[in-house]
This record gives C-alpha cells, sequence and structure tokens, in this order.
C-alpha cells in the first residue's frame, strides 16, 4: 500500500510526482512501532517490535500515552476463547495525542487528544453499520487486537507505542478528564454504559451490578448516576467499603445466604461482569416479572442455566457488546458532564505480566493503566 498524505508532516501535495519517495520514506518510518506481545498461551508478555500499516487518508496516526488493562487481554492471551493469533499485542483501551492525519480527516488534527476502542473497522454498509452498531456489524467488526483486518493484515493493539486507526473508530476526549483514567472508559465504559441505557437504567429502577472489577465498578458509576437505585454484588469483603464509596445503595455480599435470599424478585436489571465461572439461578431468581439478566462477562467455559427460573416469572436474559461509535462517543461527553472516569492504578508496561496476575486475583482497583512512556526504559 503506498503513503497516505499525511498532514501535520507538511502538506502532501508539495510532495507530489518526484518527491513522493521522500512521504513514502517518512510514512514508512512513522509506522514503525514496539511494544510487548505475548509469544503463545503459556509464556509472559515480552518487547515485540513490528509495523504498523502505512498510513491512509482517512487515517489518524495517534501516539499512545496509556492503555488499560482488560480481563478480555488474559483471555485472549491465554487463548481462553480459542483461535489466537500470536504474537498478540493487546490492548483496546487506547488514549493519546494525535501526531498526524490523512488528508481526508475531519474529526481530528495533530496535537488533538485522540482515544481508540475495542474495535477498529467493520462493513459500514449492512444495517448494523448504519445504525452506528459497528459491534453488531454483520461481517465482523475488526477488532483491535488479534483480529484480521479487512486486507487480512493481523491487527495489533494499545500496548505499544503508536497506532494508525480509520477516523471513524477515533475518538476525541475531553481536556478536562485525566487521560489515564479515560483509557478504561473506551472498553469498561461502554460495555457497561451501552445496556445501562438501553435496559433503562433510571430513576425508579433497581440495577443490580454482579462483579467489582474493571467493568462491574464503571457499571456501578453510571447505574448510580442515571439515578437507579444500584446494588453492588461482590465476592470480596474488602471491597464493600469501596463499592459504597462509588456509589452503591447497597452492597451485598454472594457468600451471605441470608442476605442474598433477601433479594428475592426486586430487580429490574442485573448486569453481570463475572469473568468466571459462576452460578446464574442465583442472580436470575432476583429478577422481577419481566427483569433482565444481562451479560457482559465473557468467561471460558459455557455456563449452566435451568430454563425454568427464567419462565416463571417471566424473566429475561441477554448479552451486550461495547458500544458502537456514536454511542461511544455519547458516553465519552456524558463521562466529561458527570466528571466521570475510571479508578485506575497506573503501572510501567515492564509490571504488565505482575499485572495479569493480580487482576486474576482481584487485586486492582479498579483497573491497571500501562503508562506507554515506560516502553523507553529498559
Ligand atoms: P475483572 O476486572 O477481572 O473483573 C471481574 C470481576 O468478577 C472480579 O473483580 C470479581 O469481582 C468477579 N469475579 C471474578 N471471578 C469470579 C468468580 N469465580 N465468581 C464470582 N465472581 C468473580 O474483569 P473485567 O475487565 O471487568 O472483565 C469482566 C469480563 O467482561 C471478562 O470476562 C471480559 O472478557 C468481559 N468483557 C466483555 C465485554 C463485552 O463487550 N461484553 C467487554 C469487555 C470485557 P468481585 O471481587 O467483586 O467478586
Ligand atoms: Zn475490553
Ligand atoms: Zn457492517
Amino acid at each position: 500500500m503506498s503513503a497516505g498524505p499525511l498532514e501535520g508532516r507538511g502538506d502532501a501535495r508539495l510532495y507530489a510526482g518526484a518527491e513522493r519517495t521522500f512521504l513514502e520514506r517518512e510514512a514508512k518510518e512513522m509506522t514503525k512501532s514496539s511494544g510487548y506481545a505475548a509469544y503463545s498461551s503459556t509464556t509472559p508478555l515480552k518487547p515485540y517490535s513490528f509495523e504498523r500499516r502505512d498510513p491512509g487518508p482517512k487515517d489518524v496516526v495517534i501516539d499512545i500515552e496509556y492503555c488499560g488493562v482488560c480481563h478480555s487481554d488474559i483471555h485472549q492471551v491465554r487463548d481462553e476463547w480459542g483461535g489466537s493469533m500470536y504474537p498478540i499485542v493487546p490492548g483496546h483501551e487506547i488514549v493519546g495525542t494525535v501526531r498526524a492525519v490523512g488528508k481526508e480527516v475531519t474529526k481530528l488534527k495533530p496535537g488533538d487528544a485522540a482515544a481508540v476502542g475495542v474495535m477498529v473497522d467493520s462493513c459500514r454498509e449492512c444495517a448494523s453499520c448504519r445504525r452506528g452498531l459497528e459491534q453488531y456489524c454483520e461481517q465482523g467488526m475488526v477488532g483491535t487486537y488479534n483480529a484480521k483486518d479487512r486486507n487480512g493484515d493481523i491487527t495489533y493493539g494499545g500496548y505499544s507505542d503508536v497506532i494508525v486507526t480509520d477516523e471513524h473508530f477515533v475518538y476525541g476526549i475531553s481536556p478536562k478528564l485525566n487521560k489515564a483514567a479515560v483509557a478504561p472508559l473506551l472498553c469498561a465504559g461502554i460495555t457497561t454504559y451501552s445496556p445501562l441505557k438501553h435496559w433503562g437504567a433510571g430513576p425508579g429502577k433497581k440495577v443490580g451490578v454482579v462483579g467489582l472489577g474493571g467493568l462491574g465498578h464503571m457499571g456501578l458509576k453510571f447505574a448510580h448516576s442515571l439515578g437507579a437505585h444500584t446494588v453492588q454484588f461482590t465476592t470480596s469483603a474488602a471491597k464493600k467499603e469501596d463499592a459504597l464509596r462509588l456509589g452503591a445503595d447497597e452492597v451485598i455480599l454472594s457468600n451471605d445466604a441470608v442476605a442474598m435470599t433477601k433479594q428475592k424478585a426486586s430487580f429490574d436489571l442485573i448486569l453481570d461482569t463475572v469473568s468466571a465461572q459462576h452460578d446464574l439461578g442465583t442472580y436470575l431468581s432476583m429478577l422481577k416479572l419481566d427483569g433482565t439478566l444481562v451479560m457482559v462477562g465473557l468467561p471460558e467455559k459455557p455456563l449452566a442455566l435451568s430454563t425454568g427460573i427464567i419462565c416463571v416469572p417471566r424473566r429475561s436474559i441477554a448479552g451486550s457488546g461495547i458500544g458502537g461509535v456514536p454511542e461511544t462517543q455519547e458516553m465519552l461527553s456524558y463521562c466529561a458532564e458527570h466528571n466521570i472516569v475510571s479508578d485506575v492504578e497506573v503501572i510501567p508496561i515492564q509490571k504488565i505480566n505482575e499485572a495479569f496476575e493480580r487482576v486474576l486475583k482481584g487485586d486492582v482497583k479498579y483497573r491497571f493503566v500501562i503508562d506507554l512512556a515506560s516502553l523507553k526504559e529498559k
């Protein structure tokens, strides 16, 4: 692919004809990237150098400053969903600064703060894409990493220093908010905001959030902010005080059988963010007539379901995947307006393997975010 003209590095029109090779050489240099990758499902992540695609006219080149660590990164690095393509450079909660833009880019300009989330392309033509639900593209969205893009090239994520992304999948972010704390909004934020809005969380509704991790703590903040009576379920007694501080009206320890029984048939909506095996019946029994349990967690193995519990009274079990481009931008604006960000622990990239282990133990408050400036350190 030939180099696209890149504003911010001089006006491309000046480099027509004989000078074109200069631009191509410059663009090639821009696409060199370094980061951390998993080389197999059982070995620690380590440094990796690779090339990004040559930027095209609609592409934005972003110097990555922060990237959140999502549990999906661990699932994919460890091949828990199958089909992982190594080496994997994980990371889909990306925040940085625009270095350059192609000549047809209108949304952003060099120097702007920008973000990239879980997807970097879709067909743009199917019914879902036309509705701004690119995550449900009928041809399949292109994931930010561990996916094949529409040219068949493997995508690499944000545990790296630079990314080249079509402007459609790049978001503007408010300068008011802390950049590191914004990063997790790009996955944990939108994945919880979207179902809460879709199923009408708000005043007069009782909403439960299961699991107080990266997704869970954002779900809790949003449900509270939207005005719902919000109940946090957790397996971790040590997180009780935090849950109250983050906006829970009630916190229930899921191993407290008496407290759990008291919640029976009382919820309009429960958002289940758990990343591992757990009993669905417990939470389904807490839904009232026409209540919905929305699964956003993606455990490695299938979960069992006794259908009687959804038949009487009429209950629903549903799922939800991230959010589309317009809703992601809406969520980022909502966060700027309501001063909502993620609670983060910022780490250097060299601590990534330790961070994975700590996420698996539930030992993070409540999202690790990598400071990519650390890539330059040995
Ligand atoms: P996380 O930070 O590890 O949080 C998961 C939480 O689940 C833990 O903090 C823990 O909360 C609870 N938990 C863990 N193991 C449990 C068990 N065996 N039984 C009961 N509760 C348990 O993970 P995350 O980044 O929030 O991601 C959560 C899940 O969502 C992952 O499977 C991820 O792949 C998936 N995901 C889905 C989407 C989507 O679009 N649908 C997007 C992003 C992520 P407590 O300590 O409070 O119990
Ligand atoms: Zn994620
Ligand atoms: Zn589509």
